[in-house]
């Protein structure tokens, strides 16, 4: 609870299975149920907890995060362990994060923990808080920032049941897939191309978070690319080559993150060339992306280029309308709240192009929920990402054709009808109708605009304009329906 007031944009719902294993000389030891889980608390959330702790118990506590089979350093007599009573455990059902409803947190593994510290306190000497009883770290790259030439750590956030399925990324989804079921047989090497934001880096974790959850001694190297340059030159400098292939050859699957960073850099591209054909030859899993298919990376020797086309070779594409409403839902149900369909359709409508600019929105509208106390509604969206996406994102790319064929559709009439000189009801007020969009959405002048409905001059379209605000004013149905078609006009995919 404390967590999700004072940090909500690092809460996941995943933090309800937290086991707090007990308190001891003033160490307070969370359980996560994998080892990536807790690696991504020890990276990210160690402050935010140890602040929770010591606020919610008053005492100086620090907070030590344990993977799965991590033994407990302290003497165990020292140790208070405690399980939650059956009630507060929380009974999620199988098959990832569907269906799942938000819990409260208010009994989160922190206040929980941090209740029994306090009680066993108030029983035990000061001394038992300050002994020397250090947090132990567990697991590799603990602690400060990781070097680059590390590998880097997995994001226990970049699942495949995390990952929204839609037109722009199946066929780079269904192949993520395969590889990891089927490693080193599937597609060798895995190549997945596409623009900055769209998903690269979380298909190609979640085939490594796969692989691990299937087989969890499995080798991985997931690293950048820059991570493999950096190591490489360190390499070299220091003259500890055989190392450095050991790091790179000796596993099972490689993983290396925007490849194209490659580009220009000869010696490295020859040392990769034969990193690629050792694992190649022993059967292991290459994983690669990059912003560009394998020939249009600039300055990537040819032979390399030819390889990296030997497997498959999927691209990712922005994301359509109801693939982007599906990802925010499923990032808000992953940070632990439903986000109503309004307010996700608001935000997909004024983010259409890069994801992680959905995610920042999605944390944007969490922290205006936590600050004013309320739950998240279309209003908050539309405070936190500025009004009518209409006329700011979309609105320069709506094109003349997609208003006329929402409004021909609509209303049942031909465009050569809105184009001839008859004024009957049925058709003047869907020609007038298309006006006013046209003038809303486009930079079209009035002379052309009329020009274009059957050479009317520019008094005419300011007349369809000033007419159909008005009868909007009036006619509440009427207005109801300018208003789907305008919708419909911003995001055609919904029609
Ligand atoms: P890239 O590596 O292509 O630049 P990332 O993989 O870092 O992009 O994705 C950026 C953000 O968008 C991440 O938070 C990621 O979880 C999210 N994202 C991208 N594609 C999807 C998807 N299909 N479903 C859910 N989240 C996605
Ligand atoms: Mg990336």
């Amino acid at each position: 609870m404390h967590l999700r007031t004072n940090a909500p944009e690092l809460c996941r719902q995943w933090f309800e299975e937290i086991e707090p294993v007990g308190v001891a000389g003033g160490v307070l030891r969370l359980r996560a149920h994998s080892n990536i889980h807790r690696d991504y608390l020890q990276r990210q959330c160690n402050e935010p907890f140890n602040d929770a702790a010591r606020t919610v118990s008053q005492m100086l506590i620090t907070v030590q995060f344990l993977g799965p089979d991590d033994q407990v350093s302290a003497a165990p007599s020292t140790l208070t362990t405690f399980d939650p009573p059956a009630s507060e455990r929380i009974d999620r059902p199988s098959g990832g994060v569907n269906g799942r409803t938000p819990t409260t947190g208010r009994n989160g593994p922190v206040e929980r923990a941090a209740r029994v510290a306090a009680e066993q306190a108030a029983r035990s000497t000061a001394e038992a808080a300050h002994s020397a009883v250090e947090p132990r770290a567990v697991g590799a790259g603990l602690n400060g920032t990781p070097r680059p030439s590390l590998p880097l750590a997995l994001n226990p956030d970049y699942t495949f049941e995390h990952f929204v399925v839609g037109p722009s990324n199946r066929l780079a989804h269904a192949a993520a897939m395969a590889v990891s079921a089927n490693p080193g047989r599937a597609y060798n090497p895995y190549f997945v191309h596409g623009s900055v934001g769209l998903g690269k880096t979380h298909l190609l974790q979640a085939v490594c978070l796969k692989i691990l959850q299937t087989n969890p001694t499995a080798r991985i190297y997931y690293t950048s690319c820059e991570g493999f340059i950096t190591q490489f030159m360190e390499a070299v400098q220091a003259g500890e080559m055989s190392a450095f292939r050991h790091t790179f050859r000796d596993v099972d699957v490689l993983v290396i993150d925007d490849v194209h960073f490659l580009a220009k850099r000869d010696r490295t591209q020859e040392e990769f060339f034969h990193t690629f054909n050792s694992l190649y030859q022993a059967q292991k899993q290459i994983i690669l992306s990059s912003d560009a298919p394998p020939e249009e990376i600039p300055d990537l020797e040819e032979r390399l280029v030819s390889r990296f086309k030997w497997g498959l070779v999927s691209h990712v594409g922005p994301p359509c309308y109801e693939t982007r409403v599906a990802i925010l839902k499923n990032k808000a149900r992953m940070r632990g709240f439903e986000l109503p369909d309004d307010a996700a359709c608001h935000i997909a409508a004024r983010i259409d192009s890069n994801i992680r600019e959905l995610e920042g929105a999605i944390v944007k509208v969490q922290v205006m929920a936590s600050v004013e106390k309320r739950p998240i509604d279309l209003e908050m969206a539309i405070s936190a990402l500025g009004p009518d996406p209409g006329a700011v994102s979309a609105g320069r790319q709506v094109q003349i054709q997609t208003i006329i064929d929402v409004v021909t559709a609509y209303f049942g009439v031909k465009v050569t009808d809105l184009q001839s000189k008859r004024r009957h009801r049925s058709v003047a007020i869907p020609r007038q109708v298309c006006m006013f969009l046209c003038r809303r959405y486009t930079r079209y002048s009035l002379e052309e605009i009329g020009g274009y409905f059957g050479g009317r001059d520019h008094t005419t379209v300011m007349h369809a304009v000033k007419t159909i605000d008005a009868r909007m004013e009036t006619d509440q149905e009427f207005a109801r329906t300018v208003r789907l078609l305008d919708e419909q006009v911003r995001i055609p995919s919904i029609t």
